[in-house]
Order: structure tokens, then C-alpha cells, then sequence
């Protein structure tokens, strides 16, 4: 069997291009772990995917029953897994009420980190099961939660609090009220900090490694379907020639490809950047991310919250 890379969210976006880099390289096996399965197929007949080099496999991150089925049914397929990608996400940054998973949860921080923190828990074990050398789990994370740079200063700005709105059960992480554009940013600090806990938790202890990055803004994405129609015309442009952070949705999913299988990227707990003269580069993390103590914190609510705990 060829390593087998999962991808979560591959029908769109990202997850779609770093899974045809992957397929494409005739090295990788691709799990397209998708909500809808006709998207996906038809996606990766458009983008050229060769035949045989993925497998279309139904996941709901809004739904923790589904994670589970998903990891089940993973399992009674009988391939190995050498790599774990969480990069499918919501974005609502208009909404006027919140949405909710299955399970309750408001639906960005509900999809994006508690449904991902369930099944990068549960197929850790499959990671270690893999021939390779040093399986990945890769947690995409954003500059958009990094309160450490200009976009992660445009405001809402995301911040946890003392977390206790996600243990009590109120619609936001912090506690006060909805708002969509910051319950992604708050997600996004989780994705980072899950990655961060799970280096300290496991360095020594596992051969997996673990990484985060942001790929570039991919101003064109799924992502913004959404927003606003002016944003979404506006946005792209000025991303490409004001901030110049633009990135192609073919270029950013091989930047994530690379984090995937790349040898020189073979390096635990990094958050990935890349930039158009050195290329990937290990880049400095917000404060609210570096907080280890944040991070356990979350790590012992999301356990008890997707019933790990
Ligand atoms: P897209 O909207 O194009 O892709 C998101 C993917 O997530 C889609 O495949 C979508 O499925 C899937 N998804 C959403 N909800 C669920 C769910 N409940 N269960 C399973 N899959 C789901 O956005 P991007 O490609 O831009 O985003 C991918 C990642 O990149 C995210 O983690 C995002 O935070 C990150 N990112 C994006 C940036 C950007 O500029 N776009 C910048 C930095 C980070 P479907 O096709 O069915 O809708």
C-alpha cells in the first residue's frame, strides 16, 4: 500500500488542492474526508486526480457521531494511515445568530476544533500504527488568530478568555456574545493550541509529529461564501496588491502537500509560514497561542466535551 494521507474538507479550497498535489505526485494515497461526497468525487475529476489515487469518505465535523463513524468505517477499510490533515472550516462572519452542530455547539468552534479535536485524538493511535518513520498530523491554523501580526489585529480579535463560556456551555469560547467573525478566529487559536498540546503532550513519547500553518491568504476560497458580495470582489485585490499576502488556491495546497510530505519539513511542533523569497519558514506564534497553560486548559475542556474524558 502507498502512505495514505487523510484530508478533511478536500472539496474545496485548500484541502481540494493540497489533495490533488498529493495525488498527483503518484506518491500518496488521498482520503477525501468530506460532508458531501458528489462534491468531492466531482472535484476531484475536475482537478485531474488520477484514478486509484483517492477514496471519497463521508465525514460530518459538525457531528461527533460522525467522527466516530468516520474513524470506524477508516478502520474496516484496512488502509494504513501515515498522515492526519484538519484543514476543513466554516466561516460566519455575517451571521446574526448562531448556527450549532449536532451536539450543541456553536458551528465554527463546534466544526473546526471540537469535531477535529475528537478525531486527531482518536486516529492518533492508527499515526503510530504507520510504517513511516515519523507519520504527521497537520492542524491548519490562520494569521487571522494571531493577535501578533496586522490581520490578527483587525478587530473582532479573537481571544478565549479564561475559556469558561466553552465549559459552561454558552455560545462563545469567552462567554459574551455572538459573534460569527470572532468564534472563527477563536477556533482558529484552538486549532493552534491543540497542535501546541499535542507536542507537549506526545514529543518523546510518539514517533508523530505534529505542525500548524497558514498557507497564505487564499482570497478566493470557499471560505467567504458568506460574506458580503462586495468583500468577496474587493478582498481578493486587496490582498494581491495592497497587503501582497495574496496566495493562489494551487499554490497554497502545495504548500500544505509539503508540510504533508516534504523531508525537509521533518520537524515537531512548528507553525509553517512561507514567504516568496525563503520559501517555508518556522514562524512565531500570538501570545494567546503560546499560552501553555491556555492550551492544557482547552485540551481538558475539548476532551470532556467530545466524551474522550
Ligand atoms: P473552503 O470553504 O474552500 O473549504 C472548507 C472545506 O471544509 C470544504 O471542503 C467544506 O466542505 C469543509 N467543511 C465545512 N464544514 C464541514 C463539516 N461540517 N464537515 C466536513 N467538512 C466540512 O475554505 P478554505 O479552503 O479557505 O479553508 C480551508 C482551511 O484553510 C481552513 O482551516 C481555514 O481556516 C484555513 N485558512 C484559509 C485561509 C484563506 O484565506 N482562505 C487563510 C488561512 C487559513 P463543503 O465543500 O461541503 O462546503
Amino acid at each position: 500500500q502507498k502512505p495514505t494521507v487523510i484530508i478533511t474538507g478536500a472539496s474545496s479550497g485548500l484541502g481540494l488542492n493540497a489533495a490533488a498535489a498529493l495525488a498527483k505526485s503518484g506518491e500518496w494515497h488521498v482520503v477525501m474526508a468530506c460532508r458531501d461526497f458528489s462534491k468531492a468525487v466531482s472535484a476531484a475529476k475536475r482537478l485531474g486526480f488520477p484514478s486509484g489515487s483517492y477514496t471519497v469518505m463521508h465525514l460530518d465535523l459538525a457531528s461527533l457521531d460522525s467522527v466516530r463513524q468516520f474513524v470506524d468505517a477508516f478502520r474496516a477499510s484496512g488502509r494504513r494511515i501515515d498522515s492526519l490533515v484538519c484543514n476543513a472550516a466554516v466561516y460566519l462572519p455575517t451571521a446574526k445568530e448562531p448556527r450549532f452542530t449536532a451536539d450543541g455547539f456553536e458551528v465554527s468552534v463546534g466544526t473546526n476544533h471540537l469535531g477535529h479535536f475528537l478525531l486527531a485524538n482518536l486516529l492518533l493511535q492508527d499515526l503510530e500504527a504507520s510504517p513511516a518513520a515519523n507519520p504527521r498530523m497537520v492542524i491548519v491554523g490562520s494569521i487571522t488568530g494571531n493577535t501578533n501580526t496586522m490581520a490578527g489585529n483587525v478587530p473582532p480579535k479573537a481571544d478565549l478568555g479564561d475559556l469558561s463560556g466553552l465549559a459552561n456551555g454558552a455560545v462563545m469560547i469567552d462567554g459574551k456574545e455572538f459573534d460569527g467573525a470572532k468564534a472563527y478566529k477563536d477556533s482558529k487559536v484552538c486549532n493552534m493550541l491543540t497542535m501546541r498540546e499535542f507536542t507537549r503532550r506526545y514529543a518523546g513519547k510518539s514517533k508523530v509529529q505534529f505542525a500548524s500553518l497558514y498557507p497564505g491568504c487564499i482570497a478566493e476560497t470557499g471560505l467567504f461564501r458568506e460574506h458580503y458580495d462586495a468583500f468577496k470582489t474587493l478582498f481578493p485585490l486587496f490582498q494581491k496588491y495592497v497587503t501582497k499576502g495574496y496566495v493562489s488556491e494551487e499554490e497554497a495546497g502545495k504548500r500544505l502537500a509539503q508540510v504533508v510530505s516534504d523531508p525537509a519539513l521533518n520537524k515537531n511542533g512548528v507553525y509553517w509560514s512561507w514567504s516568496n523569497t525563503k520559501g517555508a519558514f518556522e514562524n512565531q506564534v500570538s501570545e494567546e497561542v503560546a499560552d501553555d497553560g491556555k492550551a492544557v486548559k482547552l485540551w481538558e475542556v475539548s476532551e470532556k466535551l467530545v466524551g474522550l474524558a
